[in-house]
């Protein structure tokens, strides 16, 4: 039972008294007594051990599987079990919703469920739905691989967010699913912070192919001889093994029935990226040469494209005129942008078609068993970047605490709003509680006409007329009567806004300081057109497939395409709309340190995290009214033996009259509401007592 399982309690909501330092105290005390998950009721809070904990075997699959949430001690299984147990009983989709910021733990939370799954489906032992489960877990490997990357934060940490959607049939077993990802932080292709890394498909290839797969790359394993992946000057990571992880990928590829020419050409376009990176310009008259000519067939020969159109693409740009076409050349400035700008968007849009490859796997059915497709039900699961605040914050920044809110909104409507229909279903009253409403935020970033984004979005209209500082004034003009905006021409003496580049929101998680520089241009995000018709020109059917718009002729006059602020809105509307229609279950990730140390408990930094992620008050909502809320039948099936009245079973009327009397005749009906289907109870002493008497009873 939750309450008393190993040390500390094991929900918040049966906190004697519900304030920072007893919650902070229970959740040291647990961390340092290793166990690592406690309830909020049905919300599942999870602080990283930072060491292997043998909690996730197969016994502990059984004790977990099928059963109530609070039947055992608390774990990610029994909120896997749940969001599975209602899903294929009740035929809802059920989604579970995992933050928390880098390096607390997410992604492998999303893991555990995603075993959990596979371990407790398919008794049958179909071999359909073997597949599924196998392409399901070994999708992990490939995204990993091209979508994560060592920061200083977390060794192996996302830089894309991810949705998965794993499709159930009647039985609750797995047929199929979907991933869709979200904005990945494609800046890291052309540069990395000291410490840390590029993504590791690089480092796989180069530590981990062989020699003769690397000559044919015209790649040395010298990580050195490569500006794209030597800036951070932290190629070997004690935690990584790129070697075998190149393994790795290369047989999930295989399980996920990628092509050898599929297969070829995804390391080709990588390759392609590590040479790109040593292009150099040199300034020659109005236009620019290349100063190493050579590399040039060295790409044009991995991308199949033309060395002649390669060199026009990197040094000039083609633009259209009163119906003529004319070719300018680019200047040293502008031809390293389009380099750069060429890097990113090859390694993003792989990025994007291998996971549209992996959704291929994954729904990949024989004749035979999609004759016997039905409707299914859906679980999905969310694994997506945390809070971010670094020393200097930029575009990526910007989207990524958007999206956090869009989160926490979310949290906010969804757990009162849970609250509230339980209790007006139950035809229970009940009093609104405080909390801070944080949709103010969300306008703040996301309203037309007068939201940041709408404001960036006007000024990238008006591409050369306006700088980033310019943007500023403008956010100035527009937002400076909003409590949670701020900028330094408006609050010149407050220390964090330095320079007049910088602005700042009061995020619900705190306040964090952006500098504008490069957020025009990352909103915009342009790729000169030449590059997109350079790729649909490539001989080679798969890149040309990636690269569909370079179809286009340059006299086609195309509407002017969404910017990367907008499409990232659209798309965390889009997302919560769709965990909105779903009945969804929380996983709350707290890092204890900065240090990776499994036994450091860093208050302050644990305190900061429990107040953003609003933990505090989820537990005061979740008490408001009641601590503790249960179907009769079954609160009558565990607590029965305590009343003579009940044991060994209750004879005169339907479960709700069973509890009623038990209660009463245990003298709690003071303490106690009695809904249509459950009872409610308010303190938590009541369920203290009641699981002391049944202990003293078996
Ligand atoms: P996030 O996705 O939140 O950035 P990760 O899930 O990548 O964080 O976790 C970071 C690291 O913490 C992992 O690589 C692993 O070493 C450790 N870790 C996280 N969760 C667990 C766990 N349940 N058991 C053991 N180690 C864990
Ligand atoms: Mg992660």
């Amino acid at each position: 039972m939750v309450g008393h399982d190993g040390v500390g309690i094991g929900d918040f909501v049966l906190l004697e008294v519900i304030d920072k330092d007893h919650f902070m105290q229970n959740l040291e005390k647990r961390f340092s007594g290793g166990c690592i998950y406690t309830y909020i009721g049905e919300v599942c809070v999870s602080v990283n051990p930072y060491r292997t904990v043998n909690i996730y075997d197969q016994e502990q699959v059984n004790k977990y599987k099928g059963r109530e949430i609070f039947e055992n001690p608390p774990h990610i299984f029994a909120i896997a079990d749940s969001a599975h147990k209602v899903m294929k009983q009740q035929g809802r989709d059920t989604c579970i919703v995992i933050s928390g910021e880098s390096g607390s733990g997410k992604t492998e939370a999303s893991k555990i469920i995603m075993k959990y799954i596979a371990a407790v489906t398919n008794a049958g032992g179909q071999q359909e739905i073997e597949r599924v489960k196998n392409v399901l877990l070994q999708s992990n490997a490939i995204l990993e691989t091209f979508g994560n990357a060592k920061t200083n934060r977390n060794d192996n940490s996302s830089r894309f967010g991810k949705y998965m959607d794993i499709n159930f049939d009647f039985k609750g077993d797995p047929v199929g699913g979907n991933i869709s990802n979200y904005l990945l932080e494609k800046s890291r292709v052309i540069y990395q912070q000291p410490g840390e890394r590029n993504f590791h498909s690089f480092y796989q290839l180069l530590f981990g192919a062989s020699d003769s797969d690397l000559s044919k790359l015209r790649l040395k394993n010298k990580v050195d001889n490569y500006f794209y992946v030597n800036q951070g000057n932290a190629a070997s990571v004690r935690s990584i093994s790129d070697r075998s992880d190149y393994k790795a990928t290369q047989s999930a590829f295989r399980t996920l029935a990628f092509s050898d020419h599929e297969i070829d050409t995804i390391w080709r376009i990588v390759a392609a990226i590590l040479h790109l990176g040593n292009v150099k310009f040199r300034p020659d008259n109005e236009s620019v040469k290349l100063d190493d000519p050579g590399v040039l067939d060295t790409i044009s020969g991995l991308l199949s494209v033309t060395n002649q159109e390669l060199r026009r693409a990197l040094c000039e740009r083609v633009i259209a005129a009163k119906g003529e076409v004319m070719a300018k050349t680019h200047n040293e400035a502008q031809a390293n942008y389009g380099r750069d700008a060429f890097a990113k968007a090859v390694y993003d849009r792989l990025f994007s078609w291998i996971v549209q490859k992996v959704n291929r796997a994954i729904n990949l059915k024989d004749e035979e068993s999609s004759r016997y497709r039905q409707k299914t039900t859906v679980i999905g699961v969310l694994d997506i970047y945390g809070f971010e605040i670094f020393d200097v914050n930029s575009f990526e920044q910007f989207c990524i605490n958007y999206c956090n809110e869009k989160l926490q909104q979310l949290f906010i409507e969804l757990v009162l709003k849970q609250e509230q229909e339980e209790y007006q279903r139950e035809g229970i009253q009940w009093q609104n509680i405080d909390y801070f409403n944080n949709q103010i935020i969300c306008d703040l970033v996301e309203q037309s006409h007068k939201g940041i984004i709408a404001i960036l979005d006007e000024a990238c209209l008006n591409v050369g007329k306006v700088t980033d500082e310019m943007l500023v004034e403008a956010m100035d003009q527009k937002l400076a009567s909003h409590n949670h905006y701020s900028s330094r021409q408006l609050k010149p003496m407050e220390k964090d806004l330095k320079h007049k580049e910088d602005f700042r929101i009061s995020h619900y998680a705190g306040k964090v300081t952006y500098n504008i520089n490069g957020f025009l241009d990352k909103n915009r995000d342009a790729l000169f057109q030449d590059f997109k018709r350079l790729l649909y020109s490539s001989n080679n059917p798969t890149v040309k497939e990636m690269w569909p718009e370079g179809a286009m002729d340059i006299f086609q006059t195309t509407k002017r395409p969404l910017t990367a602020g907008t499409l990232f809105k659209n798309s965390m509307i889009a997302l919560v709309k769709n965990l909105a229609s779903k009945e969804p279950y929380y996983v709350r990730c707290i890092k204890p340190n900065e240090n990776k140390s499994p036994v450091q408990f860093d208050k302050e930094q644990v305190l900061h995290q429990v107040n953003y992620l609003g933990l505090i008050e989820n537990v005061r909502v979740r008490r408001a009214g009641f601590a503790y809320r249960q179907r009769y039948d079954l609160f009558l099936r565990r607590y029965k033996m305590i009343s003579q009245y009940t044991w060994p079973n209750f004879r005169s009327g339907n479960d709700k009259d069973g509890v009623k009397v038990l209660m009463d005749e245990q003298g709690y009906s003071d303490d106690v509401k009695y809904g249509k289907t459950k009872i409610f109870i308010r303190s938590p002493r009541t369920l203290f007592s009641l699981e002391q008497k049944r202990s003293r009873m078996i």
